[in-house]
């Protein structure tokens, strides 16, 4: 139930300092004047308005990253120098934890006590990860077949623009920035129009930091103005998106035919979750709740809103009665509420759009013929919460088996053979992430191997970590977030040739 509307929240509502464009080092109007409303979906209301920037706000954010790169400090200092100024920014941003988990809170949804425990220190470590790789970026000694030496460099790619996605405002700023930051880049960050702002509360802290005017602009606005005049700019040199599989296409598109700019997509996914006889039932029932609610101790909390989510959770035959009982107890405990409530363990979908898109899968898949298990009704008269739903006998052709809900909505089916559950798993379009659960070997190697997906965790889900890549195959995109792969998305390979021996040339 709905633990608390949000008059006696016990978190101090944050006060909105930043509302304006980030470009050049400074906070500026869009050139139009025009501003937009984001809301707050625990009430539906208005927090503040926010410029909304368009194609001409575009143009001078890649007007100043393209001097700051052409000509500025930022890719000529050495890569230590830069991972200094970034572990200041790091350190600037654990001194605002509380302000920031608040700011995500009130604008996104996301868990006031997870942001502050998890998310936000989170972010702070995955700048230091890439900090301290800025100072190790090294090309290769080749053996050439003749009289010839060559070695490669590896140079920052140039302008980045960066379109992010509403549900992890924080974690997703940083995984797209931090390692364009750390390779030398300059770049264009365009936050969710639902979220945009902790994006602009980092842009004040890279300031403070000593990032130099020009590397860091955030431009605040929608997808088909603002963020489509990034894609399409003829002077940045890499997009790089993380959104819906439907938006990518059209990234990729506007790339083509402006300057076949650099892309690199993380899109949609339905993952599966596959669940053998061998599995420890009760552990295994958590494990699904936790893989499309996504809350757990130290982990990041997310209602559903998450790409990775196993929101197909398949039940090896054996299993599958007690299974499905335990999760049925199980899903009660799933208290929705405030997300400034410490009590809360999910909170509001992020705004009225996605809460009807859910509502209007669920309203489907009953009348595809899936059985409600639990859950399925929206929550309050108020904002925009949702009861956790699990449908049973899902057939794989529905629409809530085959779509990405983006929401907390479960689809439960039956398996017999390692077979089966290979080929029912891989049946979808997407490919970004599986989980299976067994304690035999042979099962989890195979099935692993089998998978066409960019990650797969054994006996765990959501394990996410800094130095770990992930992302798509498939429609999933491709390109990836986390790890030195996404350092190495920021940078291109140069050739450098010079005879030796006084050979003649
Ligand atoms: P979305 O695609 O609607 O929007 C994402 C971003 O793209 C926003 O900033 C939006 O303003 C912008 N945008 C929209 N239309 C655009 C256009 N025509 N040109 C340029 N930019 C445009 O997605 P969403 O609803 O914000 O996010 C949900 C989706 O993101 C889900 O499909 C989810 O799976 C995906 N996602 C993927 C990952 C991943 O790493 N693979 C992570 C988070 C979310």
């Amino acid at each position: 139930s709905l633990i608390n509307g949000n008059s006696d929240s016990p978190v101090k509502l944050p006060t909105i300092k930043f509302t304006r464009l980030f470009i050049n080092g400074e906070f500026v109007d869009s050139v139009s004047g025009k501003t937009f409303e984001t809301i707050d979906p625990r009430t539906g209301e208005v927090i503040a308005r926010v410029a909304e920037g368009d194609k001409e706000d575009v143009d001078l954010a890649v007007r100043a990253a393209r001097q700051a790169f052409d000509d500025g400090p930022w890719p000529r200092m050495t890569g230590a120098a830069r991972g200094r100024i970034m572990i200041k920014y790091a350190d600037l941003i654990e001194e605002h934890i509380e302000e920031l988990a608040a700011l995500d809170a009130i604008d996104a949804g996301k868990l006031f006590s997870q942001g502050k425990a998890v998310d936000i220190p989170t972010v702070a470590n995955l700048i230091r990860y890439y900090a301290g790789a800025a100072d190790k970026i090294h090309g290769e000694t080749l053996k050439m077949s003749r009289e010839l030496q060559g070695y490669t460099l590896r140079e920052p790619i140039g302008v980045a623009g960066h379109i992010i996605p509403w549900n992890f405002p924080s974690s997703m700023f940083f995984m797209m920035s931090a390692p364009a930051l750390a390779a030398g880049c300059t770049m264009i960050v365009k936050p969710a129009e639902q979220t945009p702002l902790s994006a602009l509360f980092y842009a004040d802290l890279a300031n403070k930091a000593g990032v130099p005017a020009g590397v860091l602009n955030v431009i605040t606005g929608y997808g088909p103005t603002a963020g489509a005049a990034i894609a399409s700019h003829m002077d940045v040199d890499k997009v790089c998106f993380t959104g819906s599989t439907e938006v990518g296409r059209k990234i990729m598109q506007a790339a083509a035919t402006s300057n076949l700019k650099q892309v690199s997509l993380e899109l949609g996914g339905k993952s599966p979750l596959l669940i053998f006889d061998d599995a420890d039932v009760d552990k295994a029932a958590d494990l699904a709740l936790l893989g499309v609610l996504y809350n757990k101790a130290n982990t990041l909390k997310c209602k559903g809103e998450i790409c990775v989510a196993g929101s197909r959770v398949f039940v090896q035959e054996g299993i599958y009665d007690e299974f499905v009982k335990k999760l049925k107890e199980k899903a009660k405990d799933w208290v929705v509420g405030d997300p400034l409530d410490p009590r809360s363990r999910l909170g509001p979908q992020v705004d009225k759009q996605q809460f009807d898109k859910i509502l209007s899968y669920i309203e489907h898949g009953k009348r595809e013929g899936a059985t409600l298990l639990t859950g399925g009704k929206p929550i309050g008269n108020k904002g925009y919460f949702i009861e956790p739903t699990v449908f049973t006998d899902v057939k794989e052709d529905m629409m809530i088996a085959t779509d990405e809900i983006f929401g907390p909505v479960m689809s439960l089916m039956k398996f017999e053979t390692i077979e089966e559950a290979i080929k029912k798993a891989n049946n979808t379009k997407y490919g970004l992430a599986a989980g299976i659960v067994t304690k035999n070997l042979d099962v989890a190697n195979t099935v692993s191997r089998s998978i066409r997906a960019g990650t797969i965790w054994i006996n765990c889900y959501f394990a996410f970590d800094h130095d770990c890549s992930y992302g798509g195959y498939k429609m999933s995109g491709f390109g990836r977030h986390l790890g030195l792969e996404a350092l190495h998305k920021f940078l291109q390979v140069k050739s450098v040739v010079t005879p030796i021996y006084n050979s003649p040339w």
